[in-house]
């Protein structure tokens, strides 16, 4: 059950609030946003529930009262049925138009961020990916550019005039991508790291959270559940594979499922990442099509002007022309799902 109290509703409205469910022995769940909400996080018996709902309903300073039967609740559908939508530069959130966030794996200088972002931009995409903390398998494979990384994402931003993400790593981090980038990426490994999840949380800025390569649908929207119990309400969720059975042809298995999964039971806006989801180049615009024909508002993919070179993520990586030849592709499935592309690429 949530309870979200009216704006403006003072302490001791609040207090009154807390009192009654505490009398009945259920814990509550503090969540401060724009407006302040008290969640009940454990099962209600069942004969108590109606008759709670009333009392509460009734109190001053209650906005309205809620049953939430999953275990997330602010993630919930049945919370909050409307679908989140909400901008970040060109980009449109949960809206009509796909979101295309493009980019290297990682930021390797000014000059190849440079050009890629004008290249993904003149063909569409509206997000300019590129990671400056790499989280990498082996301590001496490169681990970015680190705040160098982010300084050039800053101004390429801006010069092409391109929305941006990249990844935070820890929660003493947030504070520096807050004042660099537009989006925060909270990357598969970190799904679960809890300190990470309060304080990009508290930070309010945008984040794009990624599932975990073993994390169950629910797992991920605890995890989301996280940011928004923290005051954040501007929160994507990123389908990008979970741990294969079967490694011999694709690096993760893409849980394309899960696409109308999240979009049933949450309201957040959902970004399929095809590039980390099969890790090869020539398999990545066939699932960027599925992706979107499931559902998906938006996808994520790794773009660089010379893949060969690319210091991480290589065999995964599109070229400009592959690029631009999926997105053409994605848009036929784009218009028969009612949705647009960008409209950079409509246009193109
Ligand atoms: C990335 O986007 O470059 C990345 C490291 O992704 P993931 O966290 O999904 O592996
Ligand atoms: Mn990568």
């Amino acid at each position: 059950m949530v309870i979200v109290m009216r704006s403006g509703a003072t302490e001791e409205e609040i207090s009154a609030v807390k009192q009654i469910i505490e009398s009945h022995e259920l814990a509550t769940l503090m969540m401060p946003g724009s407006v302040m909400a008290i969640g009940i996080p454990s099962s209600i018996p069942t004969d108590l529930r109606d008759p709670l709902q009333q009392q509460l309903e009734i109190l001053p300073g209650v906005s309205k009262v809620t049953q939430v039967s999953r275990s997330f609740k602010l993630a919930s559908r049945e919370f909050h049925p409307e679908s989140t939508r909400f901008s970040v530069g060109e980009a449109d959130f949960g809206g009509e138009q796909l979101v295309i966030m493009a980019g290297p794996c990682s930021i390797e200088s000014y000059d190849q961020l440079r050009e890629t972002a004008a290249i993904v931009r003149a063909k569409g995409a509206n997000v300019l990916r590129g990671g400056a903390f790499k989280p990498r398998t082996s301590p001496y494979a490169f681990q970015g550019l680190a705040d160098e990384g982010l300084r050039i994402m800053k101004q390429v931003g801006r010069e092409v005039g391109i929305a941006t993400i990249s990844e935070v790593m820890s929660p003493d981090m947030v504070g520096l991508l807050v004042e660099n980038v537009d989006i925060l990426q909270i990357g598969a490994r970190s799904m679960q790291n809890f300190p990470l999840l309060i304080e990009a949380g508290k930070s309010r800025h945008p984040v794009m959270l990624k599932r975990g390569p073993s994390a169950t649908i629910d797992e991920f929207l605890l995890a989301a559940e996280y940011l928004l119990a923290n005051g954040n309400e501007r929160v994507i969720l990123c389908e990008r594979g979970v741990h294969p059975l079967d490694r011999t042809y694709t690096r993760n298995t893409l849980d394309l499922s899960a696409v109308p999964v999240l979009k049933e039971v949450s309201h957040l806006p959902v970004i399929v990442d095809p590039s980390h989801g099969v890790g090869v180049a020539k398999w990545v615009p066939a699932m960027a099509c599925a992706a979107i024909a499931a559902g998906a508002d938006g996808l994520m993919v790794e773009v660089h002007p010379d893949p060969r070179s690319a210091l991480s993520d290589a065999a995964q990586t599109l070229t400009p022309e592959a690029f631009g030849a999926m997105i053409e592709r994605v848009g036929t499935f784009a218009h028969v799902s009612g949705r647009s592309l960008p409209c950079a690429a409509e246009a193109g």
